[in-house]
């Protein structure tokens, strides 16, 4: 059987994840991305969306994403994330909160940085809400 490889999800606030993983497949700017053992190594943008993993017992496990980096190694992937939260912490009400303020300044908003970024955090809270309903 294929060697795991350790998957470490940090943000500037806090360690995510950090345990060995079967297989990473993480939303790169380019497209999603899979990362097995041996991978050659690469270091890739990412799109605010799910990170999923097979954790070593063959589970799937799934992490919300809003940007950040990821560095690919043979035996690891290091994800440094804006914000990042395990599926199963995804508050859903906090999340639909989110969306409709989003909603609410993108109609109002004065400015056009004001309206990037309402959008982002209607994209984060979407993205967010999509992932939790899956459960
Ligand atoms: P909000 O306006 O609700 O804060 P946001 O998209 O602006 O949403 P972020 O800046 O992406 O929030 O995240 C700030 C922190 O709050 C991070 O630690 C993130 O994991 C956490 N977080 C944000 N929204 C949720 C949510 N719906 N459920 C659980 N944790 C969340």
């Amino acid at each position: 059987m294929a060697e795991n490889i350790r998957l470490e999800v940090v943000t500037p606030e806090k360690s995510v994840v950090s345990e060995a993983a079967q297989i990473v497949m993480a939303p790169g700017t380019l497209g999603e991305f899979g990362v097995l053992s041996g991978h050659t190594p690469f270091l890739t943008t990412l799109k605010t969306g799910s990170l999923k993993y097979k954790d070593e017992t063959g589970r799937e496990r799934f992490v919300f994403l809003s940007g950040g980096f990821a560095e690919a190694l043979p035996d690891r992937v290091t994800v440094l994330a804006e914000s990042a939260e395990r599926r199963v912490d995804i508050d859903i009400e906090r999340a639909k909160a989110a969306a409709e303020r989003a909603e609410k300044r993108m109609q109002s908003g004065s400015t056009d940085t004001d309206f990037i970024r309402a959008k982002a955090a209607l994209l984060r809270a979407i993205s967010r809400i999509q992932l939790a309903e899956t459960r």
